[in-house]
């Protein structure tokens, strides 16, 4: 084991602070890797804050981790120390079940191991994430960044990016079919990229009229304001497809009257109750399907990224420092965020 700087959460409602953590040293199959930068995902404020009842203190939250490989286990095989590397929001599956052989990582049976709020597969060791200075994880859930990638800008993409990018992937988006975006924070910035490289017509779908002109600039076609209510009804059935990021419950009811007959809108955001529930007429007039999805496998992943490198889509982002992110937090709680914070990690080693 060695020690490493980290801050920490240590309950609901203290602020994060300096807090040193115990890293395993690499066996075989590891990759040892020094932290370069972490983006602020709002899973690490519902997690710090115990909104999903879940949380397991002290945490260091973070799961947007890119970084250099500083060491590399005897039987690690597709990294060399020197290597840029990046690790998303787990680390760990049981390898065996349907989910993991079918390359769903995310979903196996067991619980794949979250990079932080988790414990480590057969021990009651803590997971730590990414607001620290190294990190150690076996090689098959460490990913590879493409060399034209602006670093900083690229954490993000590790679960903002894989987040909405699966989605797209699997209701196959693409040309011809009218993709609302609902949301416009970390997620629903990466998936108006997606969905417009992708070769959707994307509506941005927001609460935020002020952010309407970076919806644009992001490649959205048009701007809906969720809280115009005409202007929602002349929108009535015209998606295709909607992705939901909204991070806390609420009425689906007024986002189902705006897709077409066989539509789909797919919640990536709140985990928690959906008030009021659906009204069934909204369904069952127009076959319409609402369904959830989270992150995605080490394999789509690497695709994410490699879709990345060949279409130049990094996340657009405000680097902070570390003593920085309880006000980052804040700033998240009022959707005050352009659209992803990201933490410059050398600001830890100089706290
Ligand atoms: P974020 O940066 O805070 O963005 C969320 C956006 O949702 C806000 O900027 C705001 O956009 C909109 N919004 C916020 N509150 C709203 C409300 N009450 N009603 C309507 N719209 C509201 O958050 P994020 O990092 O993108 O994360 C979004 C959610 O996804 C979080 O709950 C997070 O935990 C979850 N998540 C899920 C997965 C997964 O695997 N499924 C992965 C990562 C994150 P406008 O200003 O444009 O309205
Ligand atoms: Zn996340
Ligand atoms: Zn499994």
């Amino acid at each position: 084991m060695f020690k490493v700087k980290a801050f920490a959460a240590h309950s609901a409602t203290s602020p994060l602070t300096p807090f040193g953590v115990e890293r395993r040293d690499p066996g075989p199959h590891d990759v040892r890797i020094e932290i370069l930068y972490c983006g602020v995902c709002h899973s690490d404020l519902h997690q710090a804050r115990n909104d999903w009842s879940n949380s397991l203190y002290p945490m260091v939250p973070g799961h947007e981790i890119v970084g250099r490989v500083a060491e590399v286990g005897a039987h690690v095989t597709r990294f060399n120390a020197g290597d840029i590397a990046a690790v998303g929001c787990m680390v760990d599956s049981c390898r065996r079940c349907e989910p993991c052989e079918a390359g769903l990582e995310q979903y196996c049976a067991e619980g794949c191991t979250l990079t932080y709020n988790d414990r480590e597969r057969g021990s009651k060791n803590l997971t730590f994430g990414g607001y620290s200075e190294q990190i150690v994880v076996e090689e098959r859930f460490v990913v590879k960044v493409p060399a034209n990638l602006d670093l900083k800008a690229t954490a993000p993409l590790l679960c903002a990016g894989i987040t909405t990018y699966s989605p797209l992937r699997h209701w196959k988006v693409g040309p011809g079919q009218s993709v609302g975006i609902i949301g416009l924070g970390g997620l629903g910035h990466m998936g108006v990229k997606f969905a417009k490289a992708m070769g959707a017509r994307v509506t941005m779908i927001t609460t935020s009229p002020e952010k309407g002109k970076d919806a644009l600039r992001l490649g959205a076609d048009e701007v809906l304001v969720s809280r115009d209510a005409e202007a929602m009804a002349r929108r009535r059935g015209a998606f295709d497809f909607l992705l939901n990021t909204i991070p806390v419950g609420h009425d689906l009811n007024p986002y189902l009257t705006l897709l077409k007959t066989d539509g789909a809108m797919v919640l990536v955001g709140a985990l928690t109750a959906l008030e009021p529930a659906p009204m069934g007429h909204n369904l069952i007039g127009g076959r319409k399907t609402v369904a959830g999805s989270m992150i995605g496998g080490m394999a789509e992943t690497q695709e994410m990224l490699d879709f990345c490198g060949k279409h130049n889509i990094v996340s657009d982002v405000e680097m902070i420092r570390i003593g920085e992110v309880n006000e980052a937090y804040e700033r998240l709680l009022k959707n005050d965020v352009r659209y992803r914070f990201v933490i410059d990690m050398a600001s830890l080693k100089a706290s």
